[in-house]
C-alpha cells in the first residue's frame, strides 16, 4: 500500500504544478514543516528523506491530503481546457534560460521568468506548446557579501538530482542524447524533462561523457562573456533543440524565440526543409511564415553579434553539404548600413520571423526606431515589430491568504475568468481591515523569513556582525517599507535614490514617519557597476547614521522575490527610459495590492492610471537625468506617500493607503496577468502560424500527392 502512496507523491514533485497551487504546497510542508523551509521549500529533496515520509504516510490526515491533491492534479491534467483546440498542432517554444521555481535554478532575471510563467500559463489553458532550453550544471552564481559590500560570486555546482527535473530514455533505455555540429565537431547533448503541468519543457545539457572537455563546457554558465561559447550554446540550443523534435516525433506548427539567443533554431528549421527537397528561398519563406521572434532588449551591447570569421568556422561545412550561397547566408544576420559590425542574432531573427513583438508599447516604439535601418523603404510605423505587454502568472505571484479571500469576495470560481476587469471591480466588496491584516501579515512574513535566513548565516560563524544589521536585523513591520529587487545593472539605478543623502535621511529617520528599504540583486559576475551598485547600498546600510533603515538581502531569487513582491508597502522601479522593455515585478506586486512607485517607462506607461500608485519622469531630459529624477521621487515620497501610509484612522487602519490598494488590483490584475498576455500571443500569432503551417502541407501534399510530408 504505501508503495502506491509513494509513486503518488513522487509523480507530484516531479511536476512544478505544485508550486503553484496552495493545495500542493501545503502537502509537502506537512511531511516535516522544518525541513521544509530548511530545504528552501524544495519538495525534491525533501523526498530524499525516506524517513520523514515513510513516518508521515503512517499518519491519516496526511493520507487524506495526498489523496486529495493527488486527485486535483490528475483532474487538471485530465480535464481538456478552453485552449485545447486552438492550434492543430503545438508550438515550440525556445528560451535561454527559465524562471519556474527557484530549486530549478537556470534562470538570470526577466526574461526567463517570463518564460516560465508562459509555459505555467499555456498549461493552464491546456495550449498546445513544448519548451526548449538549458540544463546549465552550474546554475548561476550565488551571492555572498562581502564585509566590505562587495559581491562574491560563488559558483554553485548544482545537483540534478536535487531539481525537478528527470532524463529523457531512448526506445533502448539509454538516456536520450541528441547531436549537433560545432567546427564540425559533433556536440552531444542529453535531454532533461521538466513537467510544467501539462507542458513540457526539455533542457539540453552538454555535460555528458561523449562530449570532448571543451565542448562539455558549452551549457555550464549562463551568458558566459565568452564569445565562441556563446555561439557554441546558440547553435546547441537551436540546432539540438529542433534535432530533439524531430526525435520525438513532435510535428510542431511553427517557433516562437524567446529573445535573439534561440535564433539558430530558425536556420535549423530552414535547412530541414531545404533537405526535405524545398529550395533555399522556399525553405527561407516557409519558416517565415511560421516563426514568432519576441525581443526583449532596447540595449545595442547586449545584442549577440559575432565575428564573421566564426561565423565561416562554425557554417562553412554546412554550406558545403547543403550547396548554399555563403553571400545569401551571412546576409541573413548582415546589417546592410554596416556590414563590418559582424552576423547579428536579432537581425537574423527578424529576418527569418514574419511576426516579431517587443514586451510593451512603450518598447514597441523603441524597437521599430531601433530597427528601422532594416526597412528603410517603410516609415518607422509601419516596421514589423508588434508589441504584446508582458504579463505575469497569477497563481504564481499571489499569497496564498490572499487567494482565499478572493474566494470569498470573488466566488470560489474567479481564478478561471482572472482577466475579466468586471470580476475585479468587486474587490470593492473586501473590507478594508480584512485586505489590510492579509498584507500586514505578509509583511511579517518577509521579515521573517529575512531574520531566518540571517540568523543561519549569522551561525555559520565568522559572519561579519555589522553585516547583520546591513541585512535587514532592524527592519519593522510598522515602518512604511520601499522594495527594490532586481538584477543589478546600471541602467537600473538602485542607487538613485542615495542621490542625495541628506534628504532621504530626513525621510526616513523621521521619528513620526519612519520609512525603511529593503533591497536585493545580483550583478552579473562580471558587471563590475552593478558590483558597486551593490556595494555602495550595503555601506550604507552598514552606516550607523541611518539606524538600519537600509536592508541589503544577499542572494536574490525566485523565493525571495515572491516573500518581496507581497511583503513589501511600495515597489520601487527606476531605471533609465526607455531601457526598460517592460518590466513584470511591479506586476507581481500589484496583483498582492502592493503600490507602484515607478518613473514612467516599460509597462508602467501603460498601467498607471493617476490613482493606482505613483509616476514621475515624464518629461524627456537631455544628459544626466538623475538630478531630476531623483528630485522627483523625493517630492513623491515626502508629499504623497508618506502622508498617505501614516494616514491612520482610530482603528489603526490606513483608510486611503488601502483604497489605493485595491484600485491597485482592480486596474492591473487584468491588463496584466500572464493569460490576457498569452490569448493575445495565440490570436495575433500562434494561430496564424498554425494556419500557415497547415496551408503549407496542403500545398506540398498537392506538388508531390505521393511523397509524405516532414
Ligand atoms: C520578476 C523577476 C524579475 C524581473 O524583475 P524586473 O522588475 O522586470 O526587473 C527578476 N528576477 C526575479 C527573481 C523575478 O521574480
Amino acid at each position: 500500500m504505501p508503495l502506491e502512496h509513494w509513486d503518488q507523491l513522487k509523480e507530484l514533485v516531479f511536476n512544478l504544478w505544485w508550486s503553484w497551487n496552495p493545495e500542493g504546497k501545503k502537502l509537502f510542508r506537512m511531511i516535516d514543516p522544518i525541513l521544509w523551509e530548511e530545504f528552501r521549500e524544495n519538495p525534491v529533496k525533501l523526498l530524499e528523506c525516506t524517513e520523514c515520509v515513510n513516518k508521515v504516510l503512517q499518519k491519516p490526515e496526511f493520507l487524506n491530503q495526498l489523496g486529495y491533491v493527488y486527485q486535483l492534479y490528475r483532474s487538471y491534467l485530465e480535464t481538456p481546457g478552453p485552449y485545447c483546440s486552438k492550434c492543430r498542432r503545438p508550438i515550440a517554444f525556445f528560451s535561454p534560460e527559465y524562471g519556474l521555481h527557484h530549486s530549478l535554478y537556470i534562470y538570470a532575471g526577466g526574461l526567463g521568468l517570463l518564460a516560465g510563467d508562459i509555459l505555467k500559463e499555456a498549461s493552464d489553458l491546456d495550449f498546445p506548446l513544448v519548451g526548449i532550453g538549458f540544463m546549465y550544471p552550474q546554475g548561476y552564481v550565488r551571492q555572498r557579501i562581502r564585509p566590505d559590500g562587495w559581491q562574491e560570486d560563488v559558483l554553485n555546482h548544482i545537483h540534478k538530482e536535487e531539481m525537478p527535473v528527470r532524463k529523457v530514455f531512448d526506445e533502448n533505455g539509454q538516456w536520450l542524447k541528441i547531436y549537433g555540429y560545432c567546427y564540425d565537431e559533433k556536440v552531444y547533448a542529453g535531454v532533461w524533462e521538466v513537467s510544467v503541468g501539462r507542458i513540457k519543457l526539455y533542457l539540453l545539457d552538454t555535460d555528458v561523457e561523449e562530449n570532448a572537455p571543451w565542448n562539455r563546457e558549452i551549457s555550464y554558465q549562463l551568458y558566459t562573456p565568452n564569445q565562441e561559447t556563446r555561439l557554441k550554446q546558440q547553435i546547441v540550443l537551436g540546432f539540438c533543440g529542433m534535432g530533439l523534435l524531430h526525435r520525438l516525433g513532435i510535428e510542431i506548427s511553427g517557433v516562437h524565440i524567446n529573445e535573439d539567443y534561440a535564433a539558430l533554431a530558425l536556420v535549423a528549421r530552414l535547412l530541414y526543409f531545404h533537405k526535405q527537397g524545398l529550395s533555399f528561398e522556399e525553405a527561407r519563406e516557409m519558416v517565415r511564415e511560421t516563426s514568432l521572434f519576441t525581443t526583449h532588449t532596447p540595449i545595442r551591447a547586449a545584442i549577440n553579434t559575432y565575428p564573421f570569421a566564426l561565423i565561416e568556422k562554425q557554417f562553412a561545412f554546412l554550406w558545403e553539404r547543403y550547396e548554399l550561397d555563403r553571400e545569401k547566408f551571412l546576409d541573413l544576420g548582415t546589417n546592410p548600413q554596416n556590414p563590418s559590425e559582424g552576423f547579428n542574432s536579432t537581425i537574423l531573427a527578424l529576418r527569418l520571423a514574419r511576426y516579431a513583438n517587443a514586451v510593451s508599447r512603450r518598447h514597441g516604439e523603441v524597437s521599430r526606431k531601433m530597427w528601422h535601418f532594416l526597412w528603410p523603404e517603410r516609415s518607422e510605423e509601419e516596421v514589423p515589430i508588434d508589441y504584446v505587454t508582458n504579463g505575469v502568472h497569477l497563481p504564481t505571484w499571489i499569497d496564498d491568504d490572499l487567494r482565499v479571500l478572493l474566494s470569498d469576495y470573488l466566488g470560489a470560481r474567479w481564478l478561471e475568468v482572472h482577466e475579466s476587469e468586471a470580476l475585479w471591480q468587486l474587490v470593492d466588496l473586501i473590507p478594508d481591515e480584512i485586505l489590510w491584516k492579509v498584507h500586514r501579515d505578509n509583511k511579517v512574513e518577509l521579515l521573517h523569513l529575512i531574520k531566518e535566513r540571517l540568523r543561519k548565516r549569522w551561525a555559520e560563524k565568522s559572519f561579519d556582525p555589522s553585516l547583520v544589521i546591513a541585512q535587514g536585523a532592524f527592519l519593522d513591520p510598522d515602518f512604511l517599507t520601499l522594495g527594490f529587487a532586481r538584477r543589478m545593472t546600471g541602467y537600473k539605478r538602485a542607487t538613485l535614490i542615495f542621490h542625495n543623502l541628506e534628504r532621504l535621511k530626513r525621510i526616513l529617520l523621521n521619528p513620526e514617519r519612519p520609512v525603511q528599504i529593503i533591497f536585493a540583486g545580483k550583478a552579473h559576475p562580471q558587471d563590475q557597476p552593478g558590483k558597486q551598485m551593490i556595494q555602495k547600498i550595503v555601506l550604507l546600510a552598514k552606516d550607523p547614521e541611518l539606524a538600519g533603515r537600509i536592508a541589503f538581502i544577499e542572494d536574490y531569487d525566485q523565493e525571495l522575490a515572491y516573500y518581496m513582491v507581497k511583503g513589501v508597502d511600495v515597489w520601487l522601479n527606476n531605471p533609465l527610459p526607455p531601457l526598460e522593455a517592460c518590466g513584470t515585478s511591479g506586476m507581481k506586486a500589484a496583483i498582492n495590492g502592493v503600490l507602484h512607485l515607478s518613473i514612467l517607462d516599460g509597462w508602467w506607461v501603460e498601467g498607471y492610471n493617476g490613482k493606482n500608485g505613483w509616476a514621475f519622469g515624464e518629461e524627456p531630459v537631455e544628459g544626466d537625468r538623475d538630478p531630476q529624477d531623483a528630485e522627483a521621487l523625493y517630492r513623491i515620497l515626502e508629499e504623497e506617500v508618506v502622508p498617505l501610509y501614516y494616514q491612520w484612522d482610530e482603528t489603526g487602519i490606513p483608510r486611503a493607503w488601502v483604497q489605493k490598494m485595491k484600485e491597485a488590483m482592480k486596474s492591473i490584475v487584468p491588463r496584466f496577468c500572464a493569460r490576457r498576455m498569452f490569448k493575445e500571443y495565440v490570436a495575433r500569432f500562434y494561430q496564424k502560424i498554425d494556419q500557415a503551417y497547415e496551408e503549407f502541407l496542403a500545398s506540398s501534399k498537392k506538388a508531390s500527392p505521393e511523397e509524405k510530408t516532414a
